[in-house]
């Protein structure tokens, strides 16, 4: 029998070994982060039911600005693009599965032109359309991609997708100038956006608690004319957390925005 021992001491201990429970992994990928709120917009109907909501939202106040309208000027309705009329989720699945992060792959996504609408903006800009209402849009895409932006608009439908109505960002990611420009011929009834700075500059470049004190501010207006639309992949809410930080492990800041018990 001894001399089998040394043939079961090594099974014994693989088999200790697997019946031990693994330790969470460490989440070092920073890109990790993003797989859960990728799916979240990839597989989640409570997605899609938030933009719905978003765009109903959007066409029960078009209906109520409309039967109360004594502007002078032409009405409009001013959208962002990237989260807001476009699904650029499969440019963040690349991100994980390649392990990379923008801008690599973000040109070669665009320039395919095959980013689907987000549920119900297609059908709200239409709607608005024909009552007359025109939309712009307003994106911080560089110039560079703007005739693969022009022809992903158009060949999901949207309405108002030519070279008046198509505003990319030149020489500021500030959106006012834009807003401003549109503002001088018509009366920009309602915003759609996934960031703050798509409603006003004023809450660009803030910190978390800035932010957040601005919102409670204007709480007003949003789902009256500010319609804000969800997403969890990325935007300026994550940049506001590194407000004055400087760090290499954004882990740990992460970490320490959390609000335990
Ligand atoms: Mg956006």
């Amino acid at each position: 029998m001894k001399k089998y021992t040394f043939l079961l001491l090594p099974l014994f201990i693989l088999g200790v070994t697997a019946c031990q429970p693994k330790a969470p992994q460490q989440v070092n990928d920073a890109n990790e982060k993003l797989v859960f709120a990728t799916l979240f917009v990839q597989q989640a109907a409570e997605f899609k039911a938030l933009n719905y909501q978003a765009y109903n939202i959007g066409k029960f106040r078009l209906d109520q600005i409309l039967n109360e309208n004594k502007s002078t000027k032409k009405l409009a309705v001013v959208v962002d693009i990237d989260e807001t009329v476009l699904d650029n989720s499969p440019f963040e699945a690349k991100s994980i599965l390649e392990k990379s992060s923008y801008p690599a792959y973000w040109k070669e996504w665009c320039n395919l032109a095959k980013a689907e609408s987000i549920s119900g903006a297609q059908e709200f800009l239409s709607y608005a359309a024909e009552k007359g209402v025109e939309t712009f849009y307003i994106s911080n895409r560089k110039i560079e991609l703007y005739d693969a932006t022009l022809a992903n608009l158009i060949s999901n439908g949207f309405p108002h997708a030519d070279s008046t109505h198509l505003l990319l960002r030149t020489s500021t990611s500030d959106k006012e100038p834009r807003r401003d420009l549109v503002r001088e011929n018509y009366d920009i009834v309602l915003l759609f956006g996934d960031n703050l700075g798509d409603f006003s500059n004023l809450f660009d470049n803030k910190g978390s608690a800035e932010r957040s004190a601005l919102v409670e501010e204007a709480k007003a207006e949003f789902g009256s004319k500010f319609i804000v639309l969800p997403n969890p992949m990325y935007g300026a809410w994550d940049a506001a957390m590194f407000d004055g930080i400087e760090t290499n492990n954004k882990d740990s800041v992460y970490k320490a925005r959390l609000k335990s018990f």
